[in-house]
């Protein structure tokens, strides 16, 4: 998989807004926020879609929730909505995987 957005930032070859990282994980703002408060927690292991997750992946991935929670926790939250979207059909437009966490204004459902 070629370097994707997400890997770059990781490797600060372009810039972002850092809200949390460690080994494993960076937590960035979305650059086109869709709510007060938009942010992708992104696996610092390149995986382009949850289509591409296999077994070994669950402890990865159930993290991501638990870091959401935490930092969701930090800010203040704890109303908010997480959405995975999955191939292009679901608008990723990110072949990263990454979890969008939003928060700060009412949700509606379904979802457009
Ligand atoms: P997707 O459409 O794949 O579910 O989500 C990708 C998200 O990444 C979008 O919400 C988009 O605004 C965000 N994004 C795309 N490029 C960048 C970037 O260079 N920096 C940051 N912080 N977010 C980005």
């Amino acid at each position: 998989m070629q370097d994707s957005i997400f890997t770059k930032i990781v490797n600060r070859e372009i810039p972002a807004e850092i809200v949390f990282e460690d080994d494993w994980y960076i937590v960035i703002k979305d650059i086109q926020p869709q709510a007060p408060v938009h942010l992708l927690v992104v696996p610092k292991k390149p995986i382009a879609t949850l289509n591409d997750l296999d077994e070994d992946d669950a402890e990865l991935v159930g993290a991501m929730f638990l870091l959401a929670k935490g930092v969701m926790s930090k800010l203040g939250y704890t109303d908010y909505r997480t959405v995975f979207n999955c191939g292009p059909g679901a608008q990723q437009s990110v072949f990263h995987l990454h979890l969008h966490v939003l928060a700060g204004r009412p949700f509606q459902w379904p979802p457009g």
